[in-house]
């Protein structure tokens, strides 16, 4: 049995998604006129209470858009050093919108609004101008730590307040709902724009969406444009996506619960050093020497399991949609083992 816990992008499309996929209806997506394409972004930006939504090719285009639509040169963006935006995009805020950033040391990712205030620049000729702040929900490397919108509702009253925007890199965001019950409405109206991922644990193959007002999304539309994320017949993607948020939302839930069974198991074992709060679909933790994060991945491997280094002595496992129940038996027992 192979088992791979590299990542929830490893998925592939289901046999209803391939048929769903194949069924669908195209056009141009570049002239506006796939109707699977617009019928996605109309359903997303609804689901979220928003006026519009733009489906782009990846979680990095969605996140850089938004960067680039909110800030000018010489802005700056306040984030938790653990974001993605900070961390896993090739540095893509200076390259593409000429900005900096301001990073806070939060807990597994995650930041306060008093955190976020302390952070907020002056306005001094000699200073960059503090104009956008990004929440990551879940954190990737925080452990798939999340907010709770009590959380975020502080931050969301301070940027207005003081004129900031307030993006969400939510590219596991609903790993997080069905934790906590939210309604994605009720997201909606804590940012200005949001971006989810439809290739990770929803387990389409491809595509992030952008949401925001009629106004941003306009802009946004024009800078997928400028760095290349126009596609023609993208409904047949579209239509992985429309299908991955009718059927394989809810079940989220189950990759949120085999990770933290895995998550008990890897607390009481011997060779684990720490393991990260497990609150969703990803399982941080600390190995001991003699083992490094290489050597232990090694040992794994031998057994068919495959996952990714995190760090010296650090590894991520990420549960998701072809990560069965027979598997986390699986890896239970490999893991006892050792
Ligand atoms: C995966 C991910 C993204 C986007 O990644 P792509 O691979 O570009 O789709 C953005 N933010 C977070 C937190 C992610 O985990």
């Amino acid at each position: 049995m192979e088992i791979n816990l590299i990542s929830d992008t490893v998925t592939r499309p289901t046999p209803g998604m391939m048929q769903a996929m194949l069924q669908a209806e195209v056009g141009d997506d570049v002239f506006g006129e796939d109707p699977t394409v617009n019928a996605l972004e109309a359903k997303v930006a609804s689901m979220f209470g928003k006026a519009a939504a733009l489906f782009c090719p990846s979680g990095t285009m969605t996140n850089q858009i938004a960067v680039k639509v909110h800030t000018q040169p010489l802005d700056e963006v306040i984030c938790d050093e653990y974001s993605h935006v900070y961390q896993y995009e090739v540095g893509g805020y200076a390259y593409n919108s000429g900005v900096g950033v301001n990073l806070i040391r939060g807990t597994h990712g995650k930041v306060t609004a008093a955190q976020v205030a302390a952070a907020i620049k002056p306005v001094h000729d000699w200073l960059p101008i503090s104009r956008l702040v990004v929440l990551e929900n879940t954190c990737n490397k925080g452990g798939g730590s999340y907010y709770t919108l009590e959380e975020i509702r502080p931050i969301s009253r301070l940027c207005r307040e003081r004129g900031l925007y307030l993006h969400l890199d939510g590219a596991r965001l609903f790993n997080a709902l069905v934790e906590t019950g939210e309604a994605p409405q009720a997201v909606g109206e804590l940012f200005d724009s949001i971006s989810i991922c439809l290739s990770k644990g929803l387990g389409a193959p491809v595509g992030s969406v952008l949401i925001g007002s009629a106004d941003f999304i306009r802009q946004a539309r024009r800078v997928r444009k400028a760095m290349g994320g126009g596609m023609r017949q993208a409904g047949f993607l579209a239509a992985a996506g429309i299908y991955a948020l009718d059927h394989q939302l809810e079940r989220l839930k189950e990759d949120n619960e085999r990770a933290k069974k895995i998550g008990a198991v890897l607390q009481e074992r011997p060779y684990v050093s720490d393991v990260r709060p497990v609150q969703t679909n990803i399982l941080i933790f600390d190995v001991k020497p003699p083992y490094t994060a290489e050597s232990f991945l090694q040992k794994l491997s031998t057994y068919g399991i495959k996952a990714s280094p995190f760090g010296p002595q650090t590894v991520r496992f990420v549960t998701h949609l072809d990560f069965t129940e027979e598997m986390m038996e699986r890896v239970i027992e490999v893991l006892r083992k050792l």
